[in-house]
Parts: structure tokens; C-alpha cells; sequence
């Protein structure tokens, strides 16, 4: 068996155990993509690499954000949430640790970049599910935001605790024919699973909370919006994959309030291979193969012989690159 054979095997075989990202059980529903497990949740173990594999999909090169507060006690008791968060997205763009998703490239060469263009909040006073479906998610930002984009990243904050082993996730879907991407976050005020254990002074322990899955999801939005674009072999996204495991005790952001944040780093091929590996990359190493599209195989594979194959050896996992002070 010549090594291009064995590949191809080791391609198939692999795909065949492929996880999705999606872990909405109900497939007619908007996805639930890169869930933010909470600690007592395990991470799901990989056969092989860490690594994120190219799919084929899209990336978002510069989100366009606005974030939206669902629920009748932003009105009346929002704390520093609202306030601390319209900083969070008003300062993120350009920051080292906007950074770390930089490296993840589409097979037309467009490139993830570190800036964010931020339009500000929305309060919505009206009462929100205690549990929403993602199809009521998404119908409230395609009723709330009135220009959609589709570079539009919508995180949908709502009032009411955690139900499930998640913190927040991300999604996407249509509005008035507008592809967009949304996010989903419970008040996590008092949940220790969801808690990053902050120690930066000045943000509310429920802001702090916030704030971590708020980056989390954001940068998976970045790199996976569709849930067909970086993910690894397991389904981990590149902030799923480093879960509750932080480089410092905070990272820095461009503004003068609220500069300072304790957010969990994200999954860096380049700095585990040390080498970038690019959309095209992965198209040249394993070529989609043709047929219908339902049946079609998403493009990519990493396996021990693949590894192997290329040179690659496994190195224990680094979770970030990103700089702090
Ligand atoms: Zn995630």
C-alpha cells in the first residue's frame, strides 16, 4: 500500500468517527455549536490530535457585534453587567488576546483578523424563556436587530440561572434571508460551574463569568461560525478545546475601564506544530471528494499515521498564546 493509499484509508476511517460540533439533539432547531461545558463536565477525549481541522466552511475575518440583554430585570437590576460588557465588545477588537484566532485561514486565503466593529446594545425589557430553544433566540435578534449582517455576531444575554451542563453557546441562522451568527448566555451570577474564579478587582463575580464564556464563544464564532469551518476530531471548537484552562490570572484589553479580564486562552495549532497550517493546506493535504453534497465527507483528518506521514510528532498541548502582563 503506497502511503497516499494509506492516507486516504486513514482519512475514511477517521471521518467515519468524526464528531459535529452541533450538540443540539434536535437537528430542525438552529445549532448548538462550541457549548461552553461547565467544570464538572468532562472534556470529550480525542483518538489522536488536538489539533483543529479544516471542514471547508467559512470563517469571519472582522465580526460585526451587537449585543442584546433579554429580560425584565436588565431593566431594573443590571448590576454591572450591561455596562461591563458593552465595554468587554467595545474594547476586545485588536487586543493580544483578540489575537489568538488569528492564525485561522478558509480555502479562498481570507484570514481571521483581530479587529471587532461594535454597534453598541440593545435592553430589551420584555420577559425572556427561562430555557429558549435557539430558533427563540435567533427570533429575537432577527426582531431586535434591525440591520442584519451577515458578518453579524449577536450574543443574546437573558436573565434567568443556568439549566444544563453549559454556560453559553453560539449559533447561527437566517433573518429575512440574512445568514447571522448569535450567541446564547444564562445569568451566571452564584454559579460555581460557570465561575472562572476571577481575582480582578472592580467586575461583579456575575460580570467576571460573563465576560470569560462571552470570549469564549465569540472567538469560536471567529474560526467555526457555521460549525463546518475549525473544529477537532473530537467536535471541540478552538475555546472548547481549552476549557476552563487559563494563562493567566488576567488578559488586557484597550480601554481604560475595565482593562483587565480572566479569560480562558484558545486552541493554537500553529503554537502546538509550530507551524501554520491554512485552509488551503488542508485542502491540498486531503482534496473534498466529489458526489452529492449530503454524502460528501468534510475535507480534513489528522490521525497518528497522518501525523506520522507528515513528519508531525505529539507534543503535550499548550492552550494559549496569549500575552500577559
Ligand atoms: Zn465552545
Amino acid at each position: 500500500m503506497n502511503r497516499f493509499a494509506l492516507a486516504l484509508l486513514v482519512l475514511v476511517s477517521t471521518l467515519l468517527n468524526a464528531q459535529s460540533p452541533n450538540k443540539n439533539p434536535n437537528k430542525n432547531e438552529p445549532p448548538i455549536l462550541g457549548p461552553h461545558r461547565a467544570r464538572s463536565v468532562p472534556k470529550p477525549a480525542t483518538a489522536n490530535s488536538n489539533d483543529l481541522l479544516y471542514h471547508g466552511g467559512p470563517i469571519i475575518v472582522t465580526p460585526t457585534v451587537q449585543a442584546i440583554f433579554w429580560g425584565s430585570s436588565w431593566g431594573t437590576s443590571p448590576g454591572d453587567k450591561i455596562t461591563g460588557m458593552n465595554v468587554f465588545y467595545e474594547s476586545e477588537g485588536g487586543t493580544p488576546y483578540a489575537a489568538t484566532v488569528n492564525e485561522y485561514t478558509d480555502s479562498t486565503g481570507h484570514q481571521v483578523s483581530s479587529s471587532l466593529t461594535y454597534g453598541g446594545y440593545i435592553v430589551d425589557t420584555t420577559s425572556s424563556p427561562k430555557h429558549p430553544s435557539t430558533s427563540q433566540v435567533l427570533g429575537e435578534v432577527c426582531r431586535r436587530i434591525s440591520n442584519p449582517q451577515t458578518n453579524g455576531y449577536y450574543p443574546v444575554y437573558i436573565d434567568h440561572p443556568r439549566k444544563g451542563n453549559y454556560c453559553a453557546y453560539h449559533s447561527w441562522g437566517s433573518c429575512g434571508g440574512v445568514e447571522v451568527q448569535f450567541g446564547f448566555f444564562w445569568k451566571l451570577d452564584g454559579d460555581a460551574g460557570c465561575d472562572p474564579q476571577s481575582t480582578v478587582s472592580g467586575e461583579s463575580q456575575g460580570l467576571q463569568a460573563l465576560a470569560n464564556v462571552s470570549g469564549h464563544e465569540l472567538s469560536e464564532t471567529r474560526s467555526d461560525p457555521h460549525g463546518d469551518a475549525w473544529y477537532a476530531s473530537n467536535g471541540e471548537e478552538n475555546a472548547d478545546e481549552c476549557a476552563w484552562t487559563f494563562g493567566g490570572a488576567y488578559v488586557s484589553f484597550n480601554s481604560s475601564t475595565y482593562a483587565k479580564w480572566k479569560i480562558q486562552g484558545n486552541w493554537s495549532n500553529e503554537a502546538n506544530d509550530g507551524f501554520r497550517v491554512t485552509g488551503r493546506t488542508k485542502r491540498m493535504m486531503a482534496p473534498a471528494p466529489t458526489g452529492p453534497a449530503t454524502l460528501r465527507p468534510k475535507t480534513a483528518s489528522v490521525s497518528p499515521a497522518l501525523d506520522a506521514w507528515m513528519g508531525r510528532t505529539k507534543k503535550a498541548p499548550t492552550h494559549s498564546k496569549i500575552a500577559l502582563i
